[in-house]
């Protein structure tokens, strides 16, 4: 009988793993965590599906995870694994770095699902923000995986009898040390849970006409969100409000899209939506062919009427 196959999850200190172990389990084989952090999010992936987890201990005030990577990369390989995924943050792509270069592999990133086909393992991969998909084999060495790393996995949710946690002791390496933190200054928007959003794009004219969206945004109980340029350009918005590839990913039940062209990168942001109407003067907009509801016109006239009849 063929060996199971041994899959490697790498846990940077954040209990939010959920794509992780799934994808792990998914793989069917034997799976083992490794774990940087408190003793709780250890004892909480070993009840998420794992079959063995092994405790780094919790990095020191002022030593960052990424300081433990020569350390998970030695223990990771010494399990020989077919498949290692981590997620995809700041902390999770250094270890996972650390890995590849341990093993000489390459980290494959957005990666939605793993499977094993005649002993291969498979791979399917997201590209241009979930635009295109395209699949993977990995022939040769670990497949090192970078996945978006869902949401924390509980102590008590346990899917299998909870797994023995072995702490062991290492060594975090010297050079790399926190000298401040402080907390963020800009607004924390949770997008994600809007239920209706109005995104803004560059056919506002002024950042003082954000006066208009903001009025329909409080007639319809909705979260304001904007396109890059209104974010990263002329700086109208807060860089955490604005949707696509390089954004955020929402999926409201309504958005509407005001003075958006529509261009790809940007409704890659909010195709998971169930309903987006879109208000555009530009009957050829690309937004008309990306929307369920089209209003071909001015936002100037057509928001404060809206916004009018939703007060009425
Ligand atoms: C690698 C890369 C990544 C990117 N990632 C993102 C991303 O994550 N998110 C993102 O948003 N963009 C992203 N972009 C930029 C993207 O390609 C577009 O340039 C951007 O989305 C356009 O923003 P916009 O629709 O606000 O502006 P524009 O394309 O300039 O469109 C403005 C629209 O407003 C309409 N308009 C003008 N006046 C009025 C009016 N009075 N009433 C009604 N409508 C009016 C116009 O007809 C036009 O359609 C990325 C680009 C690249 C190259």
């Amino acid at each position: 009988m063929n060996d199971p196959i041994q899959t490697c999850v790498v846990v940077a200190g954040d209990p939010a793993v959920s794509n992780l172990t799934e994808i792990a389990r998914s793989a069917s084989g034997h799976t083992l965590a490794v774990v940087v952090g408190p003793r709780t999010v250890a004892d909480a992936i070993a009840g998420a599906g794992v079959h063995e987890v092994v405790w780094c201990g919790e990095p020191a005030e002022e030593t960052p995870v990424e300081a433990y990577a020569p350390e998970v990369a030695r223990l990771v390989t010494r399990s020989a694994p077919r498949i290692v995924v981590g997620a995809a943050t700041p902390a999770g792509r250094a270890l996972l770095g650390a890995v590849a270069a341990a093993t000489g592999a390459a980290v494959l990133s957005g990666i939605t699902a793993v499977r094993v086909e005649d002993g291969r393992v498979v791979v399917d991969q997201e590209r241009y923000g979930g635009i295109a998909g395209r699949t993977l084999a990995v022939t040769s060495g670990p497949a090192v995986l970078a996945v978006d790393p869902g949401t924390p996995v509980v102590a008590g949710d346990a899917v299998t009898p909870v797994a023995p946690v072995t702490p062991v002791t290492v060594t975090p390496r010297d050079g790399v040390r926190i000298t401040g933190t402080e907390p963020r200054t800009h607004d924390t928007v949770d997008l994600a849970r809007a239920r209706v959003v109005v995104g803004i794009g560059r056919g506002l004219k002024e950042q003082a006409d954000l006066a208009l969206i903001e009025d329909l945004a409080a007639a319809l109980g909705a979260e304001i969100a904007c396109s890059r340029p209104l974010a990263e350009g002329s700086g109208w918005v807060g860089k955490e409000r604005y949707l696509g590839i390089s954004g955020q990913r929402i999926a409201p039940e309504l958005y509407l899209a005001i003075g958006i062209s529509g261009q790809l990168q940007h409704m890659a942001g909010v195709r998971d939506a169930r309903t987006v109407v879109a208000v555009n003067s530009d009957k050829n907009a690309p937004v008309f062919g990306r929307c369920d509801y089209g209003v071909i016109g001015d936002l100037y006239r057509i928001v404060p009427a809206l916004t009018t009849t939703l007060k009425a």
